[in-house]
């Protein structure tokens, strides 16, 4: 059935007729990434979906640019003047359900899901429930619901796929694997991947983010200002903050056990403060093959819109012609207690992600508002998960009403 909010024709089976996605978050640092590489695609790609949780004016920009189908606009309180006049041509659906209408339409090929933090998980849910393609930059969906997400997966045919350059790069690794016919031979960079039994780990990069010298004494009176200035990566608020606490690498643990079917034992970390190398796979054979690139976000956020093909991207090349050092060391998990929390919940599955990744962002959002301290946000999180009663197989329901009760304890243990 195709839906009344399309002009374009129907899919069809031709390989080369353009691949329509749905942009959600389409107003931030992944969804302008997003952009550019639709806009540079030579037509193979299409917004035509964008959503933004308040940013309208933007939205409006975005708009008159890529000529979206529909709109999306996740906060029904946000100011709808920008878009007064872009609603004779483009349809505007307001609030989640209006995000839930948008992501299923039958006509949506892939979708992006960069929306920031749990609120992800709902349009990560409906694109698989409807058999979709998910390119997933949405890490906090894993870190809530990845049993459930995978299980309805496999229920629909739906795939996800990674974004987020760490398993990005070990997709593009494990794609490696497989024989080739030549050297540039068919099966090359197909997207098909090794067999977990050849893995004997993953070994995730952390540039470390801007504190990964400071000791604990100095962690205790670092500033908002100094913690969202990361060395190499420009991201969203929320992102920046988890890098500095290494939550995000935390999150990437449970992320990567999700994605690759891995126990956290064959995950490790290691610090490379030049953000050259994205990430490694070590083989059985010993072999350990690494993917390497400028920290930009584009790469990995093609690949995953045009599953794995290698094509030209805007994003600009290693320059070869500097002499560098690439340095690797192990994370100091006593000043960055992040990493084994990770694991543990990485470990625990069930409601675990839930919580953690509640009391995170309840934390985080303190923090950016003065409330806290830097040095407690990891502790909060801790003492939450410590204090809740763990459940082994929670519904999508069940981890929604956990995810509430998290957020709710959290920002009463901040007040006290
Ligand atoms: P961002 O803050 O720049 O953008 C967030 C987007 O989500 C915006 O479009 C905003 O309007 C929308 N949004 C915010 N709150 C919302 C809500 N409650 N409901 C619906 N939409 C909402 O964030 P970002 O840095 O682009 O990160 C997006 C996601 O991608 C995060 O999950 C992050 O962990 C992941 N990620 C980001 C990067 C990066 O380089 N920025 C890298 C890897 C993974
Ligand atoms: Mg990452």
């Amino acid at each position: 059935m195709q839906s009344q909010y399309f002009r374009k024709e129907v899919k069809t089976s031709d390989e080369t007729a353009p691949r329509r996605v749905a942009v959600l978050g389409a107003t931030g640092s992944i969804g302008g990434s997003a952009l550019d590489v639709i806009a540079a695609s030579g037509g193979r790609l299409t917004a035509a979906v964008l959503t933004a949780h308040r940013q309208t004016a933007k939205l409006a920009e975005l708009t008159r640019r890529f000529h979206p189908e529909i709109l999306v606009v996740t906060d029904p309180a946000a100011d709808r003047a920008p878009l007064a006049e872009l609603e004779r041509t483009t349809r505007i659906l307001y609030g989640p359900d209006g995000l839930d209408e948008a992501v299923s339409a039958p006509e949506i090929d892939v979708v992006l899901a960069a929306i920031v933090g749990g609120a992800g998980l709902r349009g990560s849910w409906r694109a698989l429930e409807t058999g979709k393609t998910l390119a997933l930059a949405n890490k906090e969906s894993l870190v809530l619901a990845g049993s459930l997400l995978f299980d309805l997966a496999r229920k629909t045919g739906g795939r996800i796929l990674p974004v987020d350059s760490e398993h990005s790069a070990i997709w593009q690794a494990l794609a490696s694997c497989r024989p080739a016919v030549s050297p540039y031979g068919a099966s090359v960079g197909s997207g098909e991947s090794a067999g977990k039994d050849l893995v004997r780990r993953l070994i995730l990069t952390a540039s470390g983010g801007p504190f990964r010298n400071k000791s604990l004494d100095e962690l205790e009176r670092v500033t908002v200002a100094e913690a969202l200035a990361h060395p190499t990566w420009k991201m969203g608020k929320k992102i920046t903050i988890d890098s500095a606490t290494m939550m995000n690498k935390a999150f990437e643990i449970i992320e990567a056990r999700w994605l690759f079917d891995l126990p956290p034992e064959k995950i490790d970390v290691m610090i490379h403060p030049q953000s050259i190398i994205h990430s490694m796979v070590e083989f059985i054979d010993g072999a350990v093959l690494a993917q390497m690139g400028t920290p930009d976000m584009r790469l990995p956020i093609q690949l995953a819109l045009f599953g794995m093909e290698r094509r030209r991207c805007p994003s600009p090349s290693l320059d070869w012609s500097l002499a560098r050092s690439l340095e690797l060391f192990p994370p100091d998990e006593e000043r960055f207690p992040a990493i084994s929390l990770g694991r543990r919940v990485a470990r625990d599955g069930g409601s675990a992600g839930a919580v953690v990744n509640a009391a995170n962002e309840v934390a985080v959002a303190a923090f950016l508002a003065g409330k806290i301290p830097f040095h407690k946000i990891t502790g909060i999180c801790q003492s939450i998960l410590d204090h809740h009663q763990f459940e082994q197989e929670p519904s999508l329901e069940r981890l929604f009403e956990l995810d509430r009760q998290a957020r709710t304890e959290t920002e009463t243990w901040i007040s006290d």
